[in-house]
């Protein structure tokens, strides 16, 4: 099976308001217009995803929502339902951010509701994975990220698996400066590879897991270039356009390097 694309999606997370969201896209397309093939993705708080979706029509970006509920509709306050985010040109939808689960009592079956509601309306997940470090230093991050993945992705059928994407993400490394090295990536990397296949055989090969946690501009070329990494969830570096410009750059170019080796 042909490798996929890398896929490059930056997390807002709670930052930019519309019309701050629209100059950043502004931008970003002055800088980075065509970073296809690269598949790359922006991902702005609910309030901005119309305006962006507009800034961003015609281009090669895809819209994505950080968060969504399982339900279509009904008495969810302040909930936001993927047909409410399909009908705004949202692609993909981030599913498990571990601020979701830390923050906001997210649990496995939660998340698991979530991707499968996703997938029932096209929307594509990025699910996210990922150890703490009081549980990587207690030898315990093959566990956690097996039963995040196991239990995240329970009763999905073989073929929605080339709409899936998972990130994973070392807690300890999201937002703290501190990135795991490219060997600790793959690493992970490799085993929710093995158990993608363990699970759904060659169908598990189609699912593109992507490396999360303080990657920027600098170190992002080790992650792209590291085996079993096929692109990267970006926070904090993708809210300057310019970092972002340059990940989706060393994507780009990481590729061609790839298909030319
Ligand atoms: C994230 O929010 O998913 C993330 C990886 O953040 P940061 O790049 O800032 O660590």
């Amino acid at each position: 099976m042909a490798a996929r694309p890398p896929l490059i999606a930056g997390n807002w997370k709670m930052h930019k308001t519309a019309s701050e969201g629209v100059a950043v896209v502004r931008e970003l397309l002055a800088l980075a217009a065509d970073p296809s093939p690269v598949e790359a993705v922006l991902a702005p708080p609910f309030t901005a995803l119309a305006a962006v979706s507009q800034a961003i029509a015609g281009s090669p970006y895809a819209l994505a929502a950080q968060n969504m509920h399982w339900e279509d509709h009904g008495a969810f306050t302040g909930e936001i339902s993927a047909p409410m985010l399909t009908d705004l040109g949202c692609r993909y939808v981030i599913i498990g951010h571990s601020e979701r689960r830390r923050l906001f009592g997210e649990d496995d079956r939660m998340i698991n509701n979530k991707v499968r509601a996703a997938l029932r309306h096209d929307l594509r997940p990025i699910l996210c994975v990922g150890e703490t470090l009081a549980e990587r230093d207690c030898g315990s991050m093959n566990a956690v990220i097996t039963r995040q993945l196991t239990n995240g992705l329970a009763g999905i059928e073989p073929t929605a698996l080339g709409h899936l994407t998972i990130a994973y993400e070392p807690v300890w490394a999201i937002g703290t400066g501190q990135a795991a090295t490219p060997a600790q990536a793959t690493d992970a990397h490799r085993t929710l590879r093995q158990l993608l296949m363990d699970t759904w055989a060659d169908a598990g090969r189609a699912v593109r897991i992507l490396y999360g946690g303080s990657v920027t501009a600098e170190n992002a070329a080790g992650f792209l270039g590291a085996a079993e990494v096929s692109g990267a969830l970006v926070g904090g570096a993708c809210l300057d356009p310019k970092s972002f410009a340059k990940i989706l750059r060393f994507a780009k170019d990481s590729l061609a390097s790839h298909q030319g080796a």
